[in-house]
């Protein structure tokens, strides 16, 4: 937004250059017939004349450009602004926006719902395919903008393909390193089979929704040397509320993702993996300073997620903790101001 401000301001000082340089002279002004033998005058006149008609050309290029641009017919026309503009252009709609932590026990499965749109970032575990589809059976839900996998482990992805094969999907996002495991071949035969398009995002790469934006904040650490660290960081803002989904980022990528500058300052965050101990350092969560965090985690599993070390570091830090371990679904509903947060206590 700001460089497109300069940007404007860039062309009309060159525009208003052009004026007065060409305002000495009348428009339609040709040169007299050059005296004879006077011919470093005459091309002197000559080049003035041809000076003149280029730069009225000119003009009239960047004032057709002009029109144009403002117009919004150079694509992007919305006024989004980059992640740096600092500017909340997104309009909610009138019915908001929920972001549903579904509760698939030890696995990831968040669905962003609008009035015009849905988004789903993981999929749970393949035994979890009935209850996704329950949930978004029972919300009318049969067209999913994106769908996009964290990070190729299968209890983010390993339900994906149900959801491809039974609903609408307009794109399947996959992480950046690919996985050999079944159920990964799973979800790409799926996406082959329904004709959806497939492809890895691009760090500051924006993806337009409706209602909203969600962008690419990161792609994976630069030395991943496990999958968790191959995570999307995807910020999503609507209105002026912010949410931030890491996948299973471990605290190494996360104070890479911070050095490389990443825009992290969020109202909700997704707990990374799990709530394990080795992810959610203080430093991200001093980058990060949710109000709310959700952790997606199952009862009683064998890795002891979540750390009460996690927990409580962001607690002191002033989070309110939500557990689908203890809660079941969480959904967090914005209008784009205000954010509050219900479940189905006692799941
Ligand atoms: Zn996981």
């Amino acid at each position: 937004m700001q460089e497109r401000k300069r940007e404007t301001s860039a062309a009309a000082s060159r525009y208003a250059g052009y004026n007065a340089r060409s305002s000495s002279r009348p428009q339609g002004y040709a040169p007299p017939p050059p005296p004879r033998g006077g011919s470093g005058k005459r091309d002197k006149e000559t080049m003035r004349g041809v000076l003149v008609a280029l730069l009225i050309i000119l003009i009239f290029v960047l004032m057709i450009v002009g029109v144009i641009w403002l117009c919004g017919g150079f694509g992007g026309g919305d006024g989004e602004g980059g992640s740096g503009s600092g500017s909340a252009v997104v309009t909610p709609a009138d019915g908001g926006v929920k972001v549903h932590f579904i509760d698939v026990g030890q696995a990831d499965c968040i669905l962003i719902e609008c009035d015009d749109g849905a988004i789903m970032i993981d999929a749970g575990e393949n035994e979890d395919s009935q209850k996704i589809a329950a949930y978004l059976n029972e919300r009318g839900i049969e067209h999913l903008d994106y769908v996009i996998g964290s990070h190729a482990h299968a209890d983010h992805m390993g339900g994906m393909d149900d959801v491809i094969l039974n609903y609408e999907v307009d794109e399947l996002i996959v992480p950046t390193k690919a996985s050999d495991s079944k159920f990964y071949k799973d979800v790409l035969d799926a996406a082959a089979s329904k004709n959806v398009p497939v492809r890895a995002a691009s760090v500051g790469e924006t993806l337009t929704f409706p209602s909203g934006k969600l962008e690419v904040v990161d792609d994976g650490s630069e030395t991943a040397n496990d999958m968790n660290n191959n995570s999307y960081i995807l910020r999503f803002t609507y209105g002026e509320t912010t949410f931030l989904f890491t996948g299973d980022a471990e605290s190494q990528y996360e104070r890479e993702a911070l050095a490389n500058g990443a825009d992290v300052d969020v109202d909700v965050l997704k707990v990374g993996h799990h709530g394990s101990r080795t992810s959610t350092c203080d430093e991200f969560i001093a980058a990060t300073t949710p109000e709310y965090a959700v952790i997606q985690v199952g009862r009683n599993n064998r890795y002891g997620h979540p750390s009460a070390e996690t927990v409580s570091r962001l607690e002191r830090a002033g989070a309110e903790v939500f557990r689908t371990d203890e809660l079941g679904d969480i959904v967090v509903t914005t209008d784009g101001r205000r954010i509050s947060v219900a479940y189905d206590s006692g799941k």
